[in-house]
């Protein structure tokens, strides 16, 4: 149960509205309190209840004791500096975007003392964004990580790890920079190639008429789902994390070299080779529960049957 008296979301999108609903599911009496960048949004969350919504992100943050920033990873810096005069002593700010050490640049300069900033990023989403986009089970069994600067109160991290524990999420605690090269292996290298395959077949398919789309096989189907993601935010993590997407993707280009020149040389053996390495890793995600084993993801296709 959380001992929060009131949240503060800051950015009314799929993660915050599924906060939200999480909160309630959980029980929580919180007060949950809100504010987005445009009326729509903002008038959208109202209706569906998220929380009690207000204009600026400075009146959504007086008297919150937990402030937990949802706006893409860019916005981070202006919205700290408009609520740091309004945070109250005691309060914890954390935030969910899925690059750390900007972040933790952008935002720990506003922070005042007394106020405890513990970054923060769940490893859930979907492609889909806005205040209708959330659900409650969102962050069931996902990994919520916790890069707290040296000197945090260690109490202030086992609070806002319990917060997240009751909606549902596995916590772990990261250094910043290693964070950032994990996940720019694991989410936005991943996310890159699915834009460049999918932009690579939009080409094609001025060539090809729609046979791009009619004949979409299951490979390419899950890259425009990835490729369908909210492109502000995408933006925001490339330009964020820099580095370390650029070293992966470096690497990445040797290993498709590689692979190219077996293709163009017919060495069968070392395709099967690679190709049963990294079947392993699949078996290994489905054992650690982050997937499922179901054929096609668990996802039907168009005929009600896997293809
Ligand atoms: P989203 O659905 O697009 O929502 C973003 C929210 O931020 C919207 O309410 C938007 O308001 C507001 N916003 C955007 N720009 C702003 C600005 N300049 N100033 C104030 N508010 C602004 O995004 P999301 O998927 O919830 O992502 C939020 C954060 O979570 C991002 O940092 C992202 O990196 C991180 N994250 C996302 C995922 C994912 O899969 N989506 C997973 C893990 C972490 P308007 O609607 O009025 O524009």
């Amino acid at each position: 149960m959380s001992e929060f008296k009131q949240v503060a979301l800051i950015g009314l999108g799929l993660i915050a509205s599924s906060i939200s609903h999480a909160m309630r599911r959980a029980g929580m009496e919180t007060r949950i309190t809100g504010t987005a960048r445009s009326t729509e949004t903002r008038a959208k969350a109202a209706e569906l209840g998220l929380c009690e919504v207000f204009e600026t992100a400075r009146e959504a943050v007086e008297g919150a004791d937990l402030i937990i920033l949802a706006v893409p990873v860019g916005a981070m810096a202006a919205i700290a500096e408009e609520i740091s005069p309004v945070l109250k002593p005691g309060a914890i700010v954390t935030d969910v975007g899925s690059v750390k050490r900007a972040v933790i640049d952008a935002v720990q300069p506003h922070i005042p003392a007394g106020v405890d900033f513990i970054p923060g990023h769940p490893l859930a989403g979907t492609e889909y964004s806005g205040p209708e986009s959330g659900f409650a089970s969102l962050f069931d069994n996902r990994w919520h990580i916790l890069t707290p600067p040296d000197g945090t109160n260690p109490d202030a991290v086992k609070r806002l790890t319990e917060f997240w524990k009751s909606l549902g999420a596995l916590v772990d605690v990261m250094e910043p920079d290693h964070h950032d090269l994990v996940l720019a292996v694991t989410s936005h290298t991943p996310h890159l190639i699915a834009y460049t395959m999918v932009g690579v077949a939009d080409d094609l398919s001025r060539v090809t008429e729609s046979e791009v789309i009619k004949f979409s096989a299951a490979g390419f189907r899950d890259f425009t789902r990835i490729a369908a993601s909210d492109p502000t935010m995408w933006r925001d993590v490339f330009l964020n994390n820099k580095d370390a997407t650029l070293e992966i993707l470096g690497r990445f280009t040797e290993e498709l070299f590689a692979l190219q020149r077996a293709i163009r040389q017919g060495d069968g053996e070392h395709l099967f080779d690679y190709f049963t390495r990294t079947r392993a890793i699949r078996r290994g995600i489905i054992e650690a529960g982050q997937d499922t084993d179901a054929p096609n993801f668990g996802r039907e296709g168009p005929s009600g049957k896997d293809e």
